[in-house]
């Protein structure tokens, strides 16, 4: 059955009409009063965009029929007849592929191309040679598979099919008509245009493309393409400028739709991306297997997998699309859940070694700090030191606002692990924060070696008497000195030791280690933890994050971990001043950063954050700060700071920084500023819509760290609505978990982590909707363990293998 606008109908008239020369005798009463009915028929009847996209098309062409010209009616004819042609064909195909019962809400699907095996190697598609194979390698495609789970990172609504009469400045739209006119032009500054008048019987529309003169081959006059983008204006007129284009048919991948837009990697371009995917979508998708059982779909009314992934690419609308997102955030969740719960049981049955603490070696500790705990960091403590006592190991996530006082705490809890003759260790994902901590811990303990009353006692280190050695393990020691640091940890020498990634290597063996610290633990995999872990017998391990999780993500995702919550500063601490500029006051701002340079003051500048490509995001770094050392700030110090440059550059422009040897840094937002720079005392971020709330809060975390006062100022372009409430949020809040439940309620918990420092199992979906999505497969997951704990029903089957899958390796984190 076909259902939506007659245009069999419509057609049959025209064809009729045409056919006796355009008189308007066929239909009594008038063509007019004919389409006039058929209109309000069609439109009640219209679903998808393009049907009803047609049926304004229809409108537009032939309304006022009777007061045309005898030439104006034939065109119009013309026209009409060819747009209906290809609608009629989309609508049959449908209608053909419909038959099998669908319970989905989903497009049937259209007679497949010759089916796919989703593992085979993308070589398999048509089309794809060994060095596309390899560009696509670089967007972590290698099987059929992969290009399913790409998702886009966004949609552009193209659904808005417009007469080009219809048209104004501003808007997305799509139109469809006949190419007039094209050229090629160069500008003076040395520009290409290829310049296309497109006409589709309302009026005349120009398109321009840049520096792709070869379009021009494609772009014969005649030719009916469908064209989206915005509508811009140039010299008065208005034209489509670079839009997406695509010879018209009836069903549309490029425009006129949804249309997915994709990560782009170099040498491919958005259009191939996009075909790609589509013919994965079409081969692949039917054929790959749900993991998740029948009955679980059907209660939590889901989609099922293969319609899922066709309708996260080329979503019918708005609904499906939502239901796909729900659908596969869903099993993405559930089974880090059923990763979660695995991990916590085998947790919980090892053996653990259960420590002593004495109150008196610890009281005598803090006393010689020079500041005293606040009641948060006390009760923390207790909690940690509850657990040390204890047989099982301690799994605990410390979270903490920047600047709380973690690091003392777990000094605290190392001190301990040492009166136990056991040896604690600190990773740290940067040397430079590695370098710090180990001053730091080295400083604190020097109180404690000078006044502690009960020295002897408490200062007994593994090697017998004398101070605690505190060793520091970095990837940039000279062989001889790393060496010399292995022996130390090997010996038991080395009572504390803190370091970076290079603490995981082969030849790191500990004595006897009792206590695993990981520092800023979301910059480091699941992996590495456990590699950590792996360096003793069932230690303890205490994590430590700066990012405040609210409590139910905490649970969800950190599920393995009891939490415990620093959740006041320490008094004294100053008020960072915030302020949301338009960008008519960038001025303004640079005015402001120039007075505190010539108070002495630093300034960090934060560029946009651009999700294309870490290459991308690195250009337009260096050339905002070309700019602004040539344009802005020709006589102050300049520094830059990018994702692509070596970690060794990086560090030496970050120390030089802190030196005070520049006056500005600009920085991508890929690099965290992660160390203690007190001068600086300006925080400006370009392009601050683009931000989360809690990365803002991190931002402005680096400054406020010394005697003066501080300011953070965000810059946005031209913020969304969102936006702007995130704007105002922050320009109001110093709370990192007010800042961060607000983060998680406007924008889910896919954003509020982000894929790049998540450091979880790579979670696919930027957008995981709301919270409710993270609950719900919470729930479920804890009812299937219940039943089920090692998977091994008949219909968990499919579930356990993704859940290995999923986790990798990582699973099996003993
Ligand atoms: P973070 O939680 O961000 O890791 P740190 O542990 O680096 O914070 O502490 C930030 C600063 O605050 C350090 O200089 C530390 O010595 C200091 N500090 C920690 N606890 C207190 C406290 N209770 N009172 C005052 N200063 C403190
Ligand atoms: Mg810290």
């Amino acid at each position: 059955m076909i259902v939506g606008p007659d245009f069999d109908k419509l057609a049959r008239i025209l064809v009729s009409e045409r056919e006796d020369g355009c008189l308007d005798r066929k239909v009594v009463g008038g063509f007019d009063r004919f389409l006039a009915a058929w209109l309000r028929e069609a439109r009640a009847a219209a679903g998808p965009a393009l049907q009803r996209g047609t049926v304004d098309l229809v409108a537009s062409s032939l309304q006022g029929y009777g007061a045309k010209t005898i030439e104006e009616r034939i065109s119009s004819v013309e026209e009409t007849l060819e747009s209906l042609q290809t609608v009629r064909q989309g609508q049959k195909d449908e209608a053909e592929g419909a038959k099998p019962v669908a319970p989905a809400p989903a497009r049937p699907r259209k007679a497949q191309p010759s089916p796919l095996d989703p593992k085979a190697p993308v070589g398999a598609l048509k089309g794809v040679g060994s060095v596309q194979a390899r560009r696509l390698e670089r967007l972590g495609v290698r099987a059929v598979e992969d290009l399913l789970y790409l998702f886009p990172r966004r949609y552009d609504d193209f659904g808005q099919l417009r007469t080009i009469s219809q048209l104004n400045y501003g808007e997305e739209v799509t139109i469809i008509g006949v190419i007039q006119e094209a050229l090629n032009q160069k500008t003076r500054s040395g520009l290409q245009l290829t310049r296309v008048t497109i006409a589709d019987g309302t009026a005349r529309v120009e398109a321009v493309w840049f520096n792709q003169p070869y379009l021009l081959r494609q772009m014969q006059r005649g030719r009916r393409i469908a064209l989206s983008g915005r509508v811009d204006q140039y010299l008065g007129r208005l034209t489509l400028q670079a839009p997406q284009w695509e010879p018209f048919k009836a069903e549309q991948v490029h425009t006129g739709r949804l249309v997915p837009i994709y990560p782009l990697t170099e040498g491919l371009s958005a259009r191939r991306v996009r075909t790609l995917v589509k013919s994965a979508v079409e081969s692949a998708a039917p054929h790959v297997v749900d993991p998740l059982p029948g009955s679980l779909l059907e209660s939590h009314g889901l989609l099922d997998l293969p319609t899922a992934l066709q309708q996260i690419h080329f979503p019918d609308d708005e609904d499906s699309l939502a239901r796909a997102r729900y659908r596969l955030a869903f099993s993405e969740l559930l089974l880090v859940q059923l990763g979660v719960l695995r991990q916590r049981l085998a947790w919980q049955q090892r053996p653990g070694r259960p420590m002593t603490v004495r109150g008196a070696s610890l009281e005598a500790f803090l006393q010689t700090l020079p500041f005293a705990l606040t009641p948060a960091q006390r009760r923390v403590l207790g909690e940690i030191t509850d657990d040390l006592q204890r047989s099982r190991p301690m799994s605990r996530l410390l979270q903490g606002d920047v600047g709380s006082g973690k690091t003392v705490v777990a000094l605290a809890a190392m001190l301990v692990t040492v009166w136990n003759g056991m040896q604690a260790v600190i990773m740290a994902p940067t040397e430079i924060l590695a370098e710090q901590h180990h001053r730091t811990v080295t400083e604190l303990l020097r109180g404690i070696a000078e006044r502690a009353p009960e020295r002897e006692d408490a200062v007994t280190g593994l090697s017998g008497a004398g101070p605690i050695r505190v060793g520091l393990l970095t990837g940039r020691l000279a062989q001889a000195e790393k060496e010399e640091q292995h022996r130390q940890i090997a010996t038991g020498q080395a009572g504390i030791v803190v370091g970076t990634h290079a603490l995981i290597q082969e030849g790191v063996h500990f004595h006897d280690l009792g206590l695993a610290v990981v520092d800023e633990q979301h910059r480091f995999g699941v992996a590495q933890r456990a590699a950590l872990r792996q360096k003793g017998h069932n230690p303890h391990v205490l994590v430590m994050s700066a990012t405040p999780i609210p409590r139910t993500l905490a649970l969800t995702l950190y599920g393995d971990l009891d939490l415990s919550t620093i959740d006041e500063l320490p008094p004294d601490r100053q008020e960072i001043i915030t302020k949301w500029l338009s960008r008519l006051e960038r001025e303004r701002a640079y005015v402001f950063v120039r007075g505190q340079v010539e108070q002495g003051r630093q300034t960090f500048i934060i560029c946009p954050l651009i999700e294309e490509s870490e290459k991308i995001e690195a250009k337009a770094a260096v050339s905002e700060y070309k700019r602004l050392r040539d344009q802005v700030f020709p006589d102050l110090r300049l520094a830059l700071l990018h994702g692509r440059m070596s970690s060794a550059d990086k560090e030496g422009v970050m120390k030089a920084f802190q030196r005070g040897e520049h006056d500005i840094l600009v920085s991508t937002p890929v690099v965290e500023v992660g160390i203690d720079v007190p001068n600086a005392t300006v925080m400006l971020v370009e392009g601050a819509d683009r931000f989360g709330l809690a990365q803002l809060h991190q931002f402005r975390g680096r400054v406020g760290r010394g005697e003066h006062q501080s300011y953070c100022l965000l810059l946005a372009e031209s913020p969304s609505f969102e936006a702007e409430k995130r704007l105002q949020v922050i320009e109001k809040s110093q709370d990192g978990f007010v800042l961060a439940e607000e983060d998680l309620r406007i924008r889910g918990p896919g954003e509020f982590f982000g894929t790049r420092q998540s450091g979880l199992p790579d979670l696919k979906l930027a957008g995981l909707g709301d919270v409710q999505v993270l609950e719900r497969a919470r729930q479920v997951a804890v009812e299937i363990f219940e039943e089920d704990s090692a998977l091994s029903q008949p219909e968990h089957r499919l579930l356990a293998d993704r859940v290995r899958e999923f986790w990798g390796s990582q699973t099996d984190l003993s």
